[in-house]
């Protein structure tokens, strides 16, 4: 017998139904959505990196703190690893985060011959830059599109963060076995080519608020969702809410007086 295919639709009704879906969500978020910052790729970069696991109040909070006290990414880079690690202890992990940070600082100076600055990336088409990315130590496709895309540079880099991923997941965009770091490159695929960074900039945040807003974790609230006719997990769970209390179940059929 021949196995169900992965995808119940073919890449091209995937791509129509993400369109809709951005459309759809982009009327209901007020797209073009405003960039939050402008900030230059290094520092987007260091942001990413100190994201992980970790509310965006804190994240900004030790990324200021590091900038206090180090006048320099060289700085930064060099000081003993203890002062980075305090000045960034309300991320999660700053054990980690603060030795992984200062290689990644390392490695960019050593591949640039001794130039800390992340500012040639955007000489480079998004491909070959998010590959350049993707080879520093404990940067994925997540860290490379958001220091593309986040930054002044503004290239078309797709960054799909836990909201966006269980967005797509329920739409059915994506299948619920992928991990968000293979859902990039899926999501990204169904995006027309030409769109510029705002578009791609408005796909992520509008799936990501509406993550936020109404596809909750736990309870999504599909009775009011503005793509629940595009959404098959919506559908059945409302179904199955109907289900188990069919509508007129509490009244008789033939009442009597
Ligand atoms: S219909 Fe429900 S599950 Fe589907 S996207 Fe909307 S809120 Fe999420």
């Amino acid at each position: 017998m021949p196995s169900l295919p992965l995808f119940p639709e073919a890449p091209a009704g995937l791509s129509a139904k993400a369109l809709r879906a951005h459309e759809r969500l982009c009327a209901e978020y007020g797209c073009p959505i405003p960039w939050f910052r402008a900030q230059d790729p290094l520092s987007e970069l260091v942001s990413a990196l100190l994201s992980h696991r970790t509310r965006n109040a804190s994240t900004g909070a030790a990324f200021r703190q590091l900038r206090a006290r180090f006048p320099t990414w060289e700085a930064v880079r060099d000081a003993p690893c203890v002062e980075v690690q305090e000045a960034i202890a309300e991320v999660t992990w700053p054990e980690q985060k603060a030795p992984r940070i200062q290689q990644v600082l390392r490695r960019i100076t050593e591949r640039r011959g001794g130039d800390l600055s992340l500012d040639f990336l955007g000489e480079l088409p998004v491909r070959e830059a998010r590959d350049w990315l993707e080879q520093l130590p404990g940067v994925g496709p997540k860290s490379s599109a958001a220091t593309l895309l986040f930054s002044r540079l503004r290239k078309p880099a797709l960054p799909v963060d836990s909201h966006h991923h269980r967005v797509a997941v329920r739409l059915g965009l994506i299948p619920e076995s992928t991990a968000v770091g293979p859902a990039h490159r899926l999501l990204e695929e169904q995006l027309p080519p030409d769109w510029d960074a705002q578009r791609v900039y408005d796909n992520h945040e509008a799936l990501m608020l509406h993550g936020q807003r109404c596809c909750f974790f736990r309870e999504p609230a599909c009775q009011r969702c503005v793509v629940l006719d595009l959404c098959p997990t919506g559908q059945a769970r409302l179904a199955s809410q109907q289900g188990s209390n069919p509508v007129g179940d509490t009244e008789e059929e033939n009442p009597r007086p």
